[in-house]
């Protein structure tokens, strides 16, 4: 053996609510040295730090529902298995439907997420109405509510995973990035940091919206772009309650739920261009508010408190990319949740370590594989906010 040379069972880049999932699940499947390489002082300060914590099943392709389904089912044991206070609020999300297509086709998607085992309901305006009598149902044709959807909080889901990593023996090293990565040929044997290399044999990309960075390392063409995103809180407000559920306004784009005792409002900026820009843009504020408050009349008298912006890490057809890339040995992916990376964390830490302890994960997720962009087998998400 080489002395003083730095090797781990598995290198993971990245500590978002990803990485950090990953690593409790490889350490808690038996892989002990796990080493988490993260360029920020603390886990979760990148896309983690600014979502809106919504965790939803009901999405156009089967693949997301399952993942986000067995997703829920480790959020709602994670009190007992991590040891932490309540990380998800199963308040429900109410998707609003004004467009014919759309409509027609949410209901025929609840029939897929009924089969798959969610409780989704189709709704009419006046239905709608009864779970939410602050929404104005003007121009809405139907509605889609999941009770089992809801919201949590990625800040203790991320501290979560990496305490109990830790324990469990995996290492997370803070401001120490990943500079490069060592190669033998094809294969990824490593990777370079400025405090020097750690040699492994497989090294795991969760770099969030800088993953295309780490791929190109390795070769490898991944299609994940960064896309500023924005969130708005106003003040509290006296008709928000706890039972409130997420409010998706699929004509606006506007989603909207309780936070804080006043309400989060959430738009995508569809004509913004890629960057890693995360300003906010006060200026886009407006073009949030005004839908919201058609939608629901009693934010007229909101005031906004405050706002962020983040990064989406997007791909051409809204899915992950997840798992091993061919013909490159010694790297796998778990890249490109296109917004809705904090609601399918679990599942994938579960995934992920099932694909390095068992060869193969228990879900078949052929349908997020890398190849399929180069195979022309993409099936693009509708359910996008
Ligand atoms: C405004 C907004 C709202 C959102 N709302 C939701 C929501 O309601 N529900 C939901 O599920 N998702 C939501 N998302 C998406 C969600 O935040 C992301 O999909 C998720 O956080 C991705 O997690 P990650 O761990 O992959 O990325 P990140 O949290 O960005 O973590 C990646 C980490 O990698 C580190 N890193 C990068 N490069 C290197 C390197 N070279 N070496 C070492 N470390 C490196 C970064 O510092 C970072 O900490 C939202 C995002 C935004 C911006």
């Amino acid at each position: 053996m080489n002395a003083g040379r730095e090797t781990a069972p598995v290198v993971v880049v990245g500590a978002g609510c990803i990485g950090a999932a990953i690593a409790y699940h490889l350490s808690r499947r038996g892989i002990k040295g796990v080493a988490v390489l993260e360029r920020e002082k603390f886990a979760g300060t990148g896309s983690t730090a600014k979502a809106a914590g919504g965790i939803r099943q009901q999405f156009s392709s089967t693949v997301n529902v399952q993942l986000s389904k067995l997703s829920v089912e480790h959020f709602l044991r994670f009190p007992e298995e991590m040891g932490t206070g309540q990380v998800f609020w199963p308040v429900g999300y109410l998707f609003l439907l004004s467009d014919p297509a759309q409509w027609a086709a949410f209901q025929a998607q609840a029939e897929m997420q009924r089969a798959l085992g969610l409780p989704v309901t189709t709704l009419t305006p006046s239905g709608a109405s009864e779970i939410v009598p602050e929404v104005s149902m003007d121009g809405v044709l139907g509605g889609t509510f999941c009770s089992t959807d809801g919201l949590g909080d990625p800040h203790m889901v991320t501290q979560g995973y990496e305490s109990r990593a830790r324990e469990l023996g995996a290492k997370f090293h803070f401001e120490r990035p990943a500079t490069g990565l060592i190669r033998d040929g094809e294969k990824v044997v490593g990777v370079h940091t400025a405090q020097g290399d750690i040699h492994t044999p497989l090294v795991i990309n969760a770099a969030g919206p800088h993953a295309a960075e780490i791929a190109r390392w390795a070769g490898v063409d991944l299609p994940v772009l960064p896309y500023r995103r924005h969130c708005f809180i106003t003040q509290p407000l006296p008709w928000v309650h706890e039972k409130l559920p997420m409010i998706v306004d699929m004509h606006s784009g506007v989603y909207m739920h309780r936070e804080s005792g006043g309400m989060l409002l959430g738009l995508a900026d569809k004509d913004e261009p890629t960057s890693f820009d995360t300003s906010v843009n006060w200026d886009f504020l407006e073009q949030v508010v005004g839908p919201a408050m058609e939608r629901v009349p009693g934010l007229e008298v909101a005031e906004i408190k405050t706002g962020w912006a983040g990064l989406y890490e997007t791909t051409p057809d809204h899915n992950a990319v997840l798992g091993p890339v061919t013909g490159v040995p010694g790297l796998m992916l778990a890249n490109g949740f296109s917004g809705h990376g904090f609601m399918q964390a679990p599942g994938v830490g579960q995934l992920i370590a099932e694909w390095v302890v068992d060869g193969k994960p228990s879900l078949d997720l052929s349908g997020l594989s890398h190849d399929r962009f180069r195979d022309g087998r993409v099936v693009v998400e509708a359910n996008v906010i």
